[in-house]
């Protein structure tokens, strides 16, 4: 199901990073620190009681050198296009400007449901001033602090209040949804129309949940594939489209609606800094991952070319050592039919529960092979495990003082675990907690 999207809009400086920061909070940096994995702070997951959504800064959307006004244009148009509820952010020190008027006038014409929000009201006495923001026409004004944390309960209560109601989608269908991630040029669209002229297409371009998608069912053996397709999309001719981090935020909401994501790499110019920063968004969103090296008929294959690039991509894409790696040419469709067995056993290992006996005896196995360490004569003991959930599959581990798990003990419970139940494809996540 598609979270809702919150943009914060304003001129620069009123806070709106600043409270991006305070809503997103440590929910980028609790991710391991994975080499090779830059992250966005533009577009993250955020949460109010028990409500999940996406936050977009648009503070964060920088065109270049054009000038201030060009750039709150594009930002509101951000906002309006993604979002389904617009924070637009004033700062109740300085009053009603004339940028913000600006801003006013193009939220205004947008009909989305627009949250005022003055920042900067650091005090109580300061919350009098707010009421010239009326004449803004959004309605009560909501006073706040980025840094001091005030205010941002009623705030969000008021967000939340205005996302739409969200259609309950099958979620035990068995449908396997998956997208394609990757630089510009790399044969995204190509592929799909391989993958698509190839199997029997049964309804054709159905459009997607969001506009920045194109759904297109299809069934291969009888079981039902959706690709999401954001390459064909592209080009609406809008100013910040050109952007990366444009394209970036497509490609988020993408993976955040798939399965499993299919990560391009262009085997004709090599592996780039920009292919593993997008494979990063794949593993760290959970998803299950195949790194596709598409081109490859430009690349003389003998089986040691082969060999020799897979190594080459292991060691560029260190953090996705679970996902397969499929070589193929979407233009001469050479080794195309060996992808879809790849996403189907991908897909199935990242909804794979595994008995909690069998997990348990891969565990006491894996300590008598190879007995927990010690650190300043405390020793690791584990009690027991279970697995809390799939997609991607989870599992606890209950210990006496999890911070005698050290990472590599952790991998080497990973790696047993993935000797015993076979997850290729699939990140796997295992979490030390304390036996109470
Ligand atoms: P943005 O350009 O809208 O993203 O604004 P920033 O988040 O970068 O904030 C601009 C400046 O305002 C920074 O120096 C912040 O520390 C400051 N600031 C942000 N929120 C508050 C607030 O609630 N009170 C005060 N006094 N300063 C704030
Ligand atoms: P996208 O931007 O990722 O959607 O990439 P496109 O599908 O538009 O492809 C970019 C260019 O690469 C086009 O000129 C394609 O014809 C070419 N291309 C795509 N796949 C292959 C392939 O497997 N082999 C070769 N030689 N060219 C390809």
């Amino acid at each position: 199901m598609r979270k809702s999207v919150v943009a914060i809009v304003g001129r620069p400086n009123v806070g709106k990073s600043t409270i991006f920061n305070r809503l997103v909070g440590d929910r980028i940096s609790i991710v391991e620190d994975t080499p090779g994995v830059t992250r966005d702070r533009i577009y993250a997951q955020a949460e109010w009681l028990t409500t999940l959504f996406n936050v977009i800064d648009t503070g964060g959307i920088e065109l270049g050198d054009e000038p201030l006004l060009v750039q709150m244009r594009a930002q509101a148009q951000v906002a309006i296009d993604e979002a389904d509820v617009i924070i637009f952010m004033v700062n109740g020190r300085d009053g009603i400007t004339g940028a913000d008027e600006e801003v006013a006038k193009l939220l205004f014409k947008s009909n989305k449901p627009v949250v005022l929000a003055v920042n900067k009201v650091d005090n109580p006495e300061m919350r009098e001033d707010i009421y010239e923001f009326y004449s803004l026409g959004f309605g009560e004004p909501f006073p706040i602090s980025g840094t001091h944390g005030l205010g941002l309960g009623d705030l969000l209560d008021e967000v939340v209040h205005h996302f739409p109601e969200r259609e309950v989608v099958e979620e035990d269908d068995d449908t396997i949804r998956f997208s394609l991630i990757g630089r510009p040029n790399v044969g995204k669209s190509s592929l799909v129309n391989s993958l698509l002229g190839q199997e029997r297409v049964i309804v054709s371009e159905i459009a997607g949940t969001t506009r920045d998608a194109i759904d297109t069912p299809f069934q291969k053996d009888d079981q039902d594939f959706v690709i999401i397709d954001t390459a064909g999309m592209r080009k609406r001719g809008k100013v910040y489209e050109a952007t990366e981090r444009y394209s970036i935020m497509r490609a988020l909401k993408a993976i955040e609606r798939s399965d499993v994501v299919l990560a391009l790499i262009d085997a004709e110019t090599g592996i780039q800094e920009q292919d593993k920063k997008i494979a990063g968004y794949a593993h760290e969103a959970g998803k299950a991952v195949i790194i596709v090296v598409n081109k490859w008929d430009t690349v003389k294959s003998e089986e040691k070319t082969m060999k020799e690039y897979e190594d080459k991509v292991r060691s560029n894409f260190r953090y996705l050592d679970y996902a397969p790696i499929v070589f193929l040419s979407a233009k001469t469709k050479k080794r195309i039919h060996t992808l879809i067995p790849k996403v189907l056993e991908a897909s199935e290992n990242h909804a794979k529960r595994v008995q909690t006996n069998v997990l348990n005896e891969v565990i006491m196995d894996a300590l008598a092979m190879n007995p927990s360490p010690s650190i300043k004569g405390q020793k690791l003991k584990i009690f027991y495990a279970a697995q809390v959930a799939v997609k991607p599959p989870s599992f606890v581990v209950f210990v006496n003082q999890p911070e005698l798990m050290h990472f590599t003990y952790q991998r080497f419970l990973e790696n047993r675990i993935r000797e015993a139940f076979g997850f290729e494809g699939t990140p796997i996540k295992i979490f030390a907690r304390k036996r109470s």
